[in-house]
């Protein structure tokens, strides 16, 4: 409810009597002005009057210089209320004696006297004396005054009439129909279409306010109708938000949102915990690539997904370092057109979407797989077949930079009594301990250690500048190295010896199979001539 001071009519009324109050004091103060000048000179024509009617009776008293007569006239002036003072003179005779004068009332404002000559009464144009009436001015004041407060009584009677009035017919056609939509209006919760009933209104009326109404209705009607449909879109939308953000948080797989400078702006909780090490609680950097410790390969990846001429999606296992542990990650970048587009308008790059699982079950078991294929069981050195595919990559590289491949084929001497005296596990163990002594001796990067089987072995190695002499002294360092003693039981030791076959690319021959025949060869002659020595295809061949 409002204050009664702040109703509309209430003002509206206060401020008519305000404004009329004002208006009437105004006005009634130029009218007490004006009217009282007025008041004044009609009053003096009504003395002069008076003054006129009296003359020629007092100049009779003047002329019989009759005192009684002269004084029952002034009195009977004085009887006048717009008469304040009178005096009748007459004139002085011959000695300029002054034989008439009776004054009665204030006879002080000469000026403001009305002067009649008395006339001789049968003398045309003899003057025998003067009647002086002094109008009494405080009296016309008064009249003017009390006209004046009757005026403004009269006017102000009549502003509170009017202002009542006009307040009432304002609160009838105005005021009330406002409060009546006020009270409605209050019903109403915006974000409750329910509560939005339509306002009440005469439809006969068509003022301004049931016009307004009219429209109020119109426009709430509208904006019910698009806040329940708001409401149930964004419920919609909620729901759906709840299921995405369900997934995206519930998913294992670790997804995140790169910005066109990989920076990752969004990610969710499994990938989160790929890249969190116990105890930190932060990812230590939000640059993608330099999470994932191969920079250089992943932002150029990065930059092809991001162009529109390649495909908009690429896959890559990374193997990389959380903390202590190393993991493999399948990753899957996918360009995100739609938003694009979107992001495009706003001058914006392209954002990428990735999504990576943690593959290092599956990479190690793979990885285990793929080394039992390709490695010997019992010597971890490759096998024949992988062995092969080794050395032929090696001679390609070879030929491709011009070096050289020396390959030795090596068979022990004599292997065959050590499984016959000392059993076949011991056998073993020595095959172990030769290939440990076989990758001691060719540990560099692309030394290469093969078992073709049985005691048949290849070590190969790619050399820059071919040096006959050193290859030589490498051939019998690995020879020395094979004779020492080899621990097959407790306090048991035993020794083997081996023959080596060498042949050389290119010289030896450029294809892989012609140098392991050569090497093979000069192995069989070494065997047929003495075994425990080593053998250059290329001395036979000159
Ligand atoms: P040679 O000096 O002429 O080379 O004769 P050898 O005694 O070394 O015999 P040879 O090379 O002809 O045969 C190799 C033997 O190695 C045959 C086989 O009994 C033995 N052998 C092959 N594979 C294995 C294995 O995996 N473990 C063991 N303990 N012995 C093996
Ligand atoms: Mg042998």
């Amino acid at each position: 409810m409002i204050k009664i001071s702040q109703a509309l009519y209430v003002r509206v009324a206060l401020s008519i009597a305000i404004v009329a109050i004002v208006v009437t004091l105004v006005s009634s103060t130029l009218s007490y002005y004006s009217g009282f000048k007025e008041k004044k000179n009609t009053n003096y024509l009504l003395v002069q009057q008076l003054a006129q009617t009296m003359g020629k009776t007092a100049a009779i008293a003047a002329y019989l210089n009759d005192r009684e007569l002269s004084q029952e006239i002034i009195n009977g002036l004085l009887s006048n209320d717009l008469v304040q003072g009178a005096s009748l003179e007459g004139e002085a005779n011959a000695k300029g004696e002054m034989e008439l004068f009776i004054a009665s009332g204030s006879t002080n404002k000469k000026n403001e006297a009305v002067l009649i000559k008395l006339i001789h009464p049968f003398i045309e144009g003899s003057f025998i004396g003067v009647l002086a009436i002094y109008p009494d001015d405080k009296f016309i004041e008064q009249q003017a005054k009390s006209s004046l407060i009757k005026e403004f009584l009269l006017m102000l009677i009549q502003s509170i009439v009017i202002a009542f009035f006009v307040s009432l017919v304002v609160r009838k056609w105005l005021t009330q129909p406002i409060q009546n939509l006020t009270d409605s209006f209050a019903t109403i919760d915006p974000t409750n279409p329910e509560t939005m009933t339509m306002l009440e209104f005469k439809q006969s009326k068509r003022d301004e306010i049931s016009r307004l109404t009219h429209g109020i209705n119109a426009l709430m009607h509208e904006l019910k109708l698009t806040i329940s449909n708001e409401q149930s879109l964004r419920k919609k939308t909620q729901e759906l938000e709840a299921k995405f953000r369900l997934i995206f948080e519930q998913a294992s797989a670790g997804i995140c949102l790169l910005d066109d400078n990989n920076i990752i702006t969004t990610f969710n909780p499994a990938f989160k915990h790929y890249f969190t090490v116990p105890g930190e609680e932060e990812l230590s950097t939000l640059h993608f690539p330099a999470l994932l410790n191969n920079v250089d390969e992943l932002q150029s990846l990065l930059a092809d997904i991001r162009c529109d001429k390649n495909p908009p999606q690429a896959t890559l296992d990374i193997e990389c370092k959380v903390g202590h542990k190393t993991i493999w990650l399948h990753c899957l970048f996918v360009r995100l057109t739609e938003q694009r587009e979107a992001k495009r308008n706003a001058h914006q790059e392209h954002l990428v979407e990735v999504i990576l699982h943690d593959v290092t079950e599956r990479a190690e078991r793979e990885f285990q797989t793929r080394f039992e294929a390709d490695h010997d069981p019992l010597t971890g050195l490759l096998n024949r077949r992988a062995g092969e595919k080794r050395l032929k990559k090696a001679l390609r590289e070879c030929i491709k930079h011009n070096e050289h491949l020396v390959l030795m084929m090596i068979d022990l001497d004599k292997f065959k009594p050590i499984n016959d005296t000392y059993g076949h596990e011991a056998g073993d163990k020595v095959l172990i301990e030769i290939a440990h002594r076989f990758k001691t001796l060719f540990h560099e990067k692309n030394d290469i250690c093969i078992r073709l089987g049985g005691d048949e072995f290849i070590v190969a190695q790619q050399i820059k500048t071919y040096d006959k002499t050193a290859t030589q002294q490498k051939a019998n360092a690995l020879l020395n190295e094979l004779k020492h003693d080899i621990n097959i039981a407790q306090n048991k030791t035993c020794a083997v010896g081996a023959s080596i076959g060498i042949a050389v690319s290119p010289n030896d021959g450029n294809e892989l199979v012609a140098l392991m025949v050569n090497a093979d060869n000069m192995l069989y002659h070494i065997k047929e001539t003495g075994r425990g020595k080593t053998a250059f295809y290329d001395d036979i061949k000159n």
